[in-house]
C-alpha cells in the first residue's frame, strides 16, 4: 500500500512539473527528457493547459534547444544575469548532480523550477528562457570547459571559460558603467 501510494505522489509531482515546465515554455522533448511522460502525453497536457490556465498564453516552441554559451556572452546583462541565475543553482545543490544519471530525478527537476521562478522573481526582465537555464546548468553541472568562479577583482562569482585567458574577470569589472543599472548586490550574496 506505501508503494502504491509512492508511486501515486512520484506521478503527481511528475504532472506538477510538467505543467511548470509548459508554463516556462519548455520544448516537448526537453518536458520528456526532465518528466520520463511521453510525447503523446506530453500534447495532452499542453491542450489541457491551454485550456483551463488563465495567465498568458505560452508559445509552444519547436526546434533544437539552445546548444551554445556564447548565448550568455552576447551581452554586459546576459553575462550578469547568467552569472545570478548559476550562483542560485549552485546554492541549491543543482550543479553537483546534473550529469551522474541519465535522466534527471523529477524532485531536481522541480527543484530547479524552484530555483528559476526565484531568479524571474531578481531578474523580472530575464533575458534567459527556461531552456536557456536549463542547457546553462547542464553545461556548469559538467565542470570542464564552464566553471562558475570568483572573480578576482571583485569576489562577485561568475562563468569563466577555462580554455580562454581572457576575458580574466567579471563582466562588471569590465564594465564598471554598468553596475548601477544591474544591481550587483545580488551577485555578490555569498561573498
Ligand atoms: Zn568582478
Amino acid at each position: 500500500m506505501r508503494i502504491t501510494d509512492c508511486r501515486y505522489d512520484r506521478d503527481r509531482l511528475r504532472l506538477a512539473v510538467a505543467y511548470r515546465l509548459i508554463a516556462h515554455e519548455a520544448r516537448t522533448h526537453t518536458i520528456r527528457h526532465c518528466t520520463g511522460l511521453s510525447g503523446d502525453r506530453i500534447r495532452k497536457l499542453y491542450r489541457h493547459y491551454a485550456l483551463n490556465s488563465h495567465g498568458p498564453a505560452v508559445r509552444r516552441r519547436r526546434g533544437k534547444s539552445p546548444r551554445q554559451m556564447s548565448y550568455f556572452r552576447r551581452s554586459v546583462e546576459h553575462e550578469l544575469q547568467a552569472a545570478t541565475l548559476a550562483t542560485l543553482l549552485a546554492h541549491c545543490g543543482l550543479l553537483q548532480r546534473t550529469q551522474r544519471l541519465p535522466a534527471p530525478r523529477i524532485e531536481d527537476v522541480a527543484c530547479f523550477c524552484d530555483v528559476y521562478e526565484a531568479f524571474l522573481c531578481v531578474c523580472p526582465l530575464s533575458l534567459i528562457s527556461f531552456e536557456h537555464a536549463w542547457y546553462l546548468g547542464q553545461a556548469l553541472g559538467r565542470r570542464d570547459e564552464f566553471i562558475l568562479a570568483r572573480c578576482p577583482d571583485c569576489c562577485a562569482t561568475w562563468i569563466r571559460d577555462t580554455l580562454d585567458l581572457l576575458p580574466c574577470n567579471c563582466a562588471n569589472c569590465r564594465h564598471p558603467a554598468s553596475r548601477n543599472a544591474t544591481g550587483p548586490e545580488s551577485r555578490r550574496a555569498d561573498c
